[in-house]
């Protein structure tokens, strides 16, 4: 069934021009919810709420899940939510996570490093839920170990298909001809973002016709936590406006860009 929608979503395409894309369903734009670091109160907060909406989203898991969480992971995986890679490890800038432990910081990472840690993750989350294919989020959205750029050679072991980066909420997509697979932007969400602010982002993109991609940490608790009733808002404002506003995951969205970019490439080619 979902390979079905997904081809008849690509019969829906109209290459027209080089950049924009046409998005299935007559559908204004695509927002993409991704949540990092396998917090509690994504489980516990926001899922719940997806699940009510009915809406789908991406979260970014490091190898800090345990015996307790596996499970709900598990779990939410066999939903429909993507469960994606976010390190074994986490490791940042020392000033970026202050009091860190020397092995965990990423300026002390050489690029095999961090590669073999996201293959490892890629395993885990086999484990976890059985997919092989996978996407990532750079840790603090930093792109480097070490001092240098891990983006071409992550792109060469194929072990992701696509990667997020950050932004500034300006970032919504939408030249897609010119987007990186592997550095795709998103807007990372800061503390205590009101919902008003969070559906203003939302109409920005649907009136751009692009793509917008959330950053969540905490939900209603942990850290950079964005309050319950503020993704509350926002979740009811997508589930309200899916005529217009198609909510998939990052993979799912990353696909079909794919796939119409290779169109568009065609179509062009063929003039
Ligand atoms: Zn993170």
């Amino acid at each position: 069934m979902k390979r079905i929608t997904f081809l008849l979503l690509l019969l829906n395409l109209a290459a027209m021009g080089q950049q924009k894309i046409t998005w299935p369903k007559n559908k204004k734009a695509v927002i993409v919810l991704t949540y990092d670091d396998a917090l509690a109160s994504q489980l516990d907060v926001a899922i719940p709420q997806l699940d009510a909406a009915r809406l789908k989203a991406t979260f970014f898991l490091t190898g800090y899940i345990t015996d307790k969480t596996i499970p709900r992971w598990r779990a939410a995986g066999a939903k429909g939510y993507e469960l994606a890679n976010h390190t074994l490890y986490h490791p940042c800038l020392g000033k970026e996570i202050k009091g860190s432990s020397p092995e965990n910081l990423s300026e002390n990472y050489t690029i095999p490093a961090i590669i073999r840690e996201i293959r490892m993750m890629n395993n885990f989350l086999f484990a976890v839920d059985g997919k092989i294919n996978r996407t990532y989020a750079y840790p603090c959205t930093e792109t480097k170990v070490g001092g240098v750029s891990y983006v071409d050679s992550l792109r060469k072991t194929g072990l992701v298909q696509y990667a997020r980066i950050g932004g500034d909420g300006r970032d919504m997509i939408t030249d897609f001809a010119k987007l990186d697979p592997l550095m795709v932007p998103s807007w990372g969400v800061k503390e205590n973002t009101p919902g008003v602010k969070l559906i203003d982002f939302v109409k920005k993109v649907e009136k751009s016709g692009g793509m917008g991609i959330f950053m969540f940490h905490g939900i209603g608790g942990d850290y950079l936590t964005t309050s319950a009733e503020a993704h509350k808002e926002l979740v009811t404002y997508l589930q309200q406006h899916r005529s217009d506003i198609l909510v998939i995951t990052f993979e799912q969205a990353m696909d079909y860009v794919t796939e119409a970019n290779k169109m568009i490439t065609a179509t062009t080619k063929g003039r």
